[in-house]
Protein backbone atom coordinates (compact mmCIF):
# COMPACT_ATOMS: atom_id res chain seq x y z
CA UNK A 1 0.00 0.00 0.00
CA UNK A 2 1.32 3.49 -0.42
CA UNK A 3 2.76 5.72 1.83
CA UNK A 4 0.84 9.08 2.70
CA UNK A 5 3.03 11.78 2.71
CA UNK A 6 2.51 15.37 3.37
CA UNK A 7 4.74 16.91 0.24
CA UNK A 8 6.35 15.33 -2.59
CA UNK A 9 5.56 11.75 -2.40
CA UNK A 10 8.05 8.99 -2.78
CA UNK A 11 7.57 5.19 -3.74
CA UNK A 12 9.70 2.35 -4.59
CA UNK A 13 10.77 0.80 -7.36
CA UNK A 14 8.72 -1.96 -6.84
CA UNK A 15 5.72 -0.01 -6.22
CA UNK A 16 6.20 2.02 -9.47
CA UNK A 17 6.50 -1.56 -10.99
CA UNK A 18 3.35 -2.69 -9.78
CA UNK A 19 1.46 0.35 -10.91
CA UNK A 20 3.00 0.01 -14.18
CA UNK A 21 1.55 -3.48 -14.36
CA UNK A 22 -1.63 -2.22 -13.32
CA UNK A 23 -1.71 0.58 -15.86
CA UNK A 24 -0.44 -1.60 -18.36
CA UNK A 25 -3.58 -4.03 -18.57
CA UNK A 26 -5.95 -1.19 -18.12
CA UNK A 27 -4.51 0.29 -21.73
CA UNK A 28 -4.91 -2.95 -23.19
CA UNK A 29 -8.07 -3.37 -22.28
CA UNK A 30 -8.50 0.64 -23.53
CA UNK A 31 -5.83 0.90 -26.34
CA UNK A 32 -7.58 4.13 -27.59
CA UNK A 33 -9.76 6.10 -25.66
CA UNK A 34 -10.64 9.18 -25.32
CA UNK A 35 -13.46 11.75 -23.82
CA UNK A 36 -16.44 11.11 -25.56
CA UNK A 37 -17.69 14.72 -25.30
CA UNK A 38 -17.79 16.32 -29.18
CA UNK A 39 -15.35 19.19 -29.99
CA UNK A 40 -13.16 20.84 -32.08
CA UNK A 41 -10.91 23.21 -30.09
CA UNK A 42 -9.90 23.89 -26.34
CA UNK A 43 -12.61 26.42 -25.84
CA UNK A 44 -15.00 23.72 -26.87
CA UNK A 45 -14.12 21.19 -24.51
CA UNK A 46 -13.61 23.64 -21.58
CA UNK A 47 -17.48 24.62 -22.08
CA UNK A 48 -18.45 21.13 -22.76
CA UNK A 49 -16.65 19.79 -19.58
CA UNK A 50 -18.35 22.76 -17.82
CA UNK A 51 -21.39 21.54 -18.77
CA UNK A 52 -20.76 17.98 -18.39
CA UNK A 53 -21.42 17.86 -14.67
CA UNK A 54 -24.20 16.01 -13.47
CA UNK A 55 -25.39 14.88 -16.58
CA UNK A 56 -24.24 12.23 -19.31
CA UNK A 57 -21.92 13.25 -22.26
CA UNK A 58 -24.09 11.88 -24.53
CA UNK A 59 -26.88 14.83 -23.39
CA UNK A 60 -24.05 17.30 -23.64
CA UNK A 61 -23.28 16.23 -27.06
CA UNK A 62 -26.83 16.92 -27.99
CA UNK A 63 -26.64 20.41 -27.60
CA UNK A 64 -22.99 21.41 -28.33
CA UNK A 65 -23.66 22.22 -32.24
CA UNK A 66 -26.31 24.44 -31.17
CA UNK A 67 -24.45 26.14 -28.51
CA UNK A 68 -21.21 26.64 -31.02
CA UNK A 69 -23.79 27.76 -33.63
CA UNK A 70 -25.01 30.44 -31.92
CA UNK A 71 -21.81 31.20 -29.90
CA UNK A 72 -18.86 30.44 -32.04
CA UNK A 73 -16.29 31.97 -30.03
CA UNK A 74 -16.06 33.43 -26.01
CA UNK A 75 -16.31 36.85 -26.71
CA UNK A 76 -20.33 35.52 -28.41
CA UNK A 77 -21.05 33.68 -25.55
CA UNK A 78 -19.86 36.44 -23.07
CA UNK A 79 -22.20 38.85 -24.79
CA UNK A 80 -25.17 36.95 -25.18
CA UNK A 81 -28.38 36.90 -23.30
CA UNK A 82 -28.09 34.61 -20.69
CA UNK A 83 -32.02 33.44 -21.17
CA UNK A 84 -31.43 32.27 -24.81
CA UNK A 85 -28.26 30.03 -23.58
CA UNK A 86 -30.14 28.77 -20.72
CA UNK A 87 -32.82 27.93 -23.39
CA UNK A 88 -29.89 25.90 -25.37
CA UNK A 89 -28.38 24.09 -22.11
CA UNK A 90 -31.63 23.56 -20.50
CA UNK A 91 -31.54 20.03 -20.88
CA UNK A 92 -27.95 19.30 -19.35
CA UNK A 93 -29.38 20.22 -16.19
CA UNK A 94 -29.08 22.95 -13.49
CA UNK A 95 -29.01 24.82 -16.64
CA UNK A 96 -28.80 28.61 -14.77
CA UNK A 97 -25.73 27.87 -12.49
CA UNK A 98 -23.95 26.09 -15.87
CA UNK A 99 -25.07 29.15 -17.99
CA UNK A 100 -23.54 31.27 -15.82
CA UNK A 101 -20.68 29.62 -14.96
CA UNK A 102 -20.04 29.18 -18.98
CA UNK A 103 -20.50 32.64 -20.00
CA UNK A 104 -18.30 33.75 -16.33
CA UNK A 105 -15.49 31.67 -18.16
CA UNK A 106 -16.02 33.07 -21.51
CA UNK A 107 -15.62 36.51 -20.04
CA UNK A 108 -12.18 35.29 -17.92
CA UNK A 109 -11.05 34.00 -21.06
CA UNK A 110 -11.48 37.40 -23.04
CA UNK A 111 -10.37 39.56 -19.84
CA UNK A 112 -7.41 37.39 -18.78
CA UNK A 113 -5.87 35.66 -22.08
CA UNK A 114 -7.33 37.70 -24.71
CA UNK A 115 -9.70 34.92 -25.98
CA UNK A 116 -7.20 32.26 -26.33
CA UNK A 117 -7.17 29.30 -23.83
CA UNK A 118 -4.11 29.25 -21.60
CA UNK A 119 -2.20 25.82 -22.38
CA UNK A 120 -1.11 25.65 -18.48
CA UNK A 121 -2.52 24.08 -15.34
CA UNK A 122 -1.70 27.33 -13.13
CA UNK A 123 -3.13 29.61 -15.80
CA UNK A 124 -5.93 27.33 -16.63
CA UNK A 125 -7.18 26.96 -13.10
CA UNK A 126 -7.52 30.94 -12.63
CA UNK A 127 -10.53 30.67 -14.96
CA UNK A 128 -13.57 30.73 -12.88
CA UNK A 129 -15.05 27.35 -12.73
CA UNK A 130 -12.09 25.77 -14.16
CA UNK A 131 -10.74 23.24 -11.25
CA UNK A 132 -7.64 21.24 -11.66
CA UNK A 133 -9.93 18.21 -13.09
CA UNK A 134 -11.19 20.06 -15.66
CA UNK A 135 -7.93 21.70 -16.56
CA UNK A 136 -6.00 18.89 -16.61
CA UNK A 137 -8.93 16.80 -18.99
CA UNK A 138 -8.17 19.87 -21.58
CA UNK A 139 -4.29 19.83 -21.17
CA UNK A 140 -4.09 15.91 -21.63
CA UNK A 141 -7.03 15.78 -24.47
CA UNK A 142 -6.09 18.68 -26.43
CA UNK A 143 -2.74 19.43 -26.44
CA UNK A 144 -1.55 15.91 -24.57
CA UNK A 145 0.85 17.71 -22.39
CA UNK A 146 1.35 15.74 -19.24
CA UNK A 147 -1.54 15.66 -16.75
CA UNK A 148 -3.92 13.82 -14.96
CA UNK A 149 -7.38 14.33 -14.22
CA UNK A 150 -9.01 12.98 -10.87
CA UNK A 151 -12.56 12.34 -10.82
CA UNK A 152 -14.47 10.39 -8.91
CA UNK A 153 -13.92 7.03 -10.70
CA UNK A 154 -10.19 7.69 -10.82
CA UNK A 155 -9.82 8.44 -6.83
CA UNK A 156 -11.84 5.36 -6.28
CA UNK A 157 -9.91 2.66 -8.57
CA UNK A 158 -6.66 3.73 -7.37
CA UNK A 159 -7.43 3.84 -3.99
CA UNK A 160 -9.31 0.31 -4.48
CA UNK A 161 -5.97 -1.13 -6.18
CA UNK A 162 -3.59 0.57 -3.53
CA UNK A 163 -1.64 2.78 -5.39
CA UNK A 164 -2.92 5.98 -3.14
CA UNK A 165 -4.26 6.21 0.23
CA UNK A 166 -5.66 9.34 -0.07
CA UNK A 167 -9.17 10.59 -0.72
CA UNK A 168 -8.34 13.96 -1.85
CA UNK A 169 -8.30 14.42 -5.54
CA UNK A 170 -5.09 16.48 -5.30
CA UNK A 171 -3.26 14.16 -3.30
CA UNK A 172 -3.78 11.67 -5.18
CA UNK A 173 -3.15 13.11 -8.42
CA UNK A 174 0.53 13.43 -6.49
CA UNK A 175 0.55 9.98 -6.21
CA UNK A 176 -0.13 8.88 -9.20
CA UNK A 177 2.47 11.52 -10.68
CA UNK A 178 4.95 10.25 -8.42
CA UNK A 179 4.11 6.65 -9.56
CA UNK A 180 4.30 6.98 -13.11
CA UNK A 181 7.09 8.55 -15.51
CA UNK A 182 5.63 12.33 -17.33
CA UNK A 183 4.79 10.34 -20.37
CA UNK A 184 2.69 7.93 -19.27
CA UNK A 185 0.43 10.67 -17.08
CA UNK A 186 -1.96 11.98 -20.33
CA UNK A 187 -2.90 8.40 -21.19
CA UNK A 188 -4.03 7.77 -17.31
CA UNK A 189 -7.84 9.44 -16.46
CA UNK A 190 -9.73 8.94 -19.45
CA UNK A 191 -8.39 4.71 -19.18
CA UNK A 192 -9.17 4.29 -15.73
CA UNK A 193 -12.59 6.58 -15.60
CA UNK A 194 -13.62 4.25 -18.32
CA UNK A 195 -12.71 0.91 -16.57
CA UNK A 196 -14.12 2.58 -13.27
CA UNK A 197 -17.47 2.69 -15.37
CA UNK A 198 -17.03 -0.74 -16.90
CA UNK A 199 -15.16 -3.25 -14.57
CA UNK A 200 -14.20 -0.97 -11.17
CA UNK A 201 -18.03 0.14 -10.43
CA UNK A 202 -18.47 1.84 -6.97
CA UNK A 203 -21.81 -0.04 -6.25
CA UNK A 204 -20.80 -3.85 -7.59
CA UNK A 205 -17.07 -3.73 -9.15
CA UNK A 206 -16.75 -7.06 -11.21
CA UNK A 207 -14.05 -8.36 -9.39
CA UNK A 208 -14.74 -11.98 -10.94
CA UNK A 209 -13.70 -10.74 -14.32
CA UNK A 210 -11.28 -8.14 -13.30
CA UNK A 211 -7.74 -8.29 -14.89
CA UNK A 212 -6.73 -6.56 -11.86
CA UNK A 213 -7.89 -8.79 -9.38
CA UNK A 214 -4.41 -10.40 -8.39
CA UNK A 215 -2.98 -7.12 -7.73
CA UNK A 216 -5.82 -5.30 -5.89
CA UNK A 217 -6.23 -5.00 -2.11
CA UNK A 218 -10.06 -4.68 -2.15
CA UNK A 219 -11.38 -6.19 0.70
CA UNK A 220 -14.72 -6.69 -0.18
CA UNK A 221 -14.17 -8.34 -3.58
CA UNK A 222 -17.60 -10.13 -5.72
CA UNK A 223 -17.78 -13.19 -6.94
CA UNK A 224 -20.12 -13.68 -10.31
CA UNK A 225 -23.53 -13.64 -9.78
CA UNK A 226 -25.43 -17.01 -9.52
CA UNK A 227 -27.53 -17.99 -12.29
S1 LIG B 1 -10.70 -6.53 -8.27
FE1 LIG B 1 -12.65 -5.52 -7.98
S2 LIG B 1 -12.26 -3.78 -6.65
FE2 LIG B 1 -10.30 -4.47 -7.49
S3 LIG B 1 -9.96 -3.19 -9.31
FE3 LIG B 1 -10.94 -5.08 -9.96
S4 LIG B 1 -13.13 -4.62 -9.97
FE4 LIG B 1 -12.10 -3.02 -8.75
Amino acid sequence: MAKPTKSTPEFSTEEKRNASVILNRIARRYPDVGTALEYSDAWQLLVATVLSAQTTDENVNKVLPFLFEAYPTAEDLAGANPEAVERIVFSTGFYRQKTKSIMTLAADIIDKYDGEVPRDLDNLVKLRGVGRKTASVVLAEVWNTPAIAVDTHVKRVMHRVGLTTHTDPEKVESDLKALYPKNRWSGISMRVIQFGRDVCDAKRPRCWECPLADRCQYPDKTLPPTP
